[in-house]
């Protein structure tokens, strides 16, 4: 059996990183009202436990998480908004794009000005400053979609599958 290790580790420092955030937010909820920080705080156990169904996945074998339909799916529903990123300055980096989830104040997904991928970073910008959710049309679907709910037109921004395995986990 050969197992991810590098994203074994990855994945244990984000699940302990959420899980200082949770013990943060419950006892510093000065920064937050209290309906906003009991949602975040659900968001936050409902990620913790993710990670430990994934881990157990990775130390089973299992592969890693693919970019893009899968990030999309843990944030179903969620209040998304895509803005520029930021490097580690915080100034703005105008070659990456956030989706930014508003509900769990974290990073879905980021997308680089890269020539493989410049379709998507292109499809993304146009929605730049709109607000989205990903959603799909049930749990049987692989295919999962960011919609924008600010467009008439073309409200559909990308549409991609999930990996095999995530319904299962
Ligand atoms: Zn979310
Ligand atoms: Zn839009």
């Amino acid at each position: 059996m050969n197992l991810d290790i590098e994203e074994i580790k990855h994945a244990e420092k984000s699940q302990k990183m959420y899980q200082e955030f949770l013990i943060y937010v419950e006892h510093e909820n000065v920064e937050f009202d209290r309906n906003e920080s009991k949602n975040l705080e659900l968001q936050l156990k409902e990620k913790i436990n993710w990670f430990e169904r994934y881990l157990k996945h990775l130390e089973e074998g299992g592969k890693r998480i693919k970019a893009g339909a899968d990030y999309w799916a843990q944030h179903e529903n969620h209040y998304l908004t895509i803005e520029y990123g930021e490097d580690e300055q915080g100034d703005i980096e105008q070659d990456i794009l956030f989706i930014w989830c508003e509900t769990c104040s974290d990073i879905v997904s980021s997308h680089a000005h890269e020539k493989s991928k410049i379709n998507e970073f292109n499809e993304i910008k146009n929605h730049l400053g709109h607000s989205v959710i990903s959603s799909r049309e049930n749990r049987n679907q692989k295919t999962v979609c960011l919609i924008c709910n600010d467009c008439e037109n073309t409200r559909t921004i990308l549409c991609s599958e999930v990996s095999d395995w995530f319904d299962e986990i």
